[in-house]
């Protein structure tokens, strides 16, 4: 047995403690699940309205952190579905300009 004291994992998106069991599938590299996520969807803000958040000052993470962010998304597509929010995601790809 080690006496290396337990030394937490930061998650490499966000650099904020990871629990063994908020990791993503990946067992090559520290990322939250939610984290991992909000990397391949974009931020809250850019789910929401790209307009809005991305093309304002807010961001695509309508302001706020980066895990609160990625929670947000997680929540977000629970709520709505993995097909309504890639159909958003979709629209702000092929009409950067609408909502
Ligand atoms: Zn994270």
């Amino acid at each position: 047995m080690s006496d290396t004291p337990y030394m937490r994992e930061m998650c490499l998106l966000c650099d904020e403690p990871m629990e063994v069991d908020q990791r993503s599938a990946s067992d090559v590299v520290a990322i939250h699940r939610e984290c991992a996520l909000r990397n391949v969807t974009g931020g809250i803000g850019h789910l929401l309205s790209h307009r809005t958040f991305c093309m304002g000052d807010k961001g695509p993470d309508a302001g706020m952190d980066y895990r609160t962010s990625a929670l947000m998304v997680a929540l977000y597509i629970k709520r709505v579905g993995v097909e309504a929010a890639l159909d958003s995601v979709q629209k702000h790809k092929e009409h950067p300009d609408d909502g």
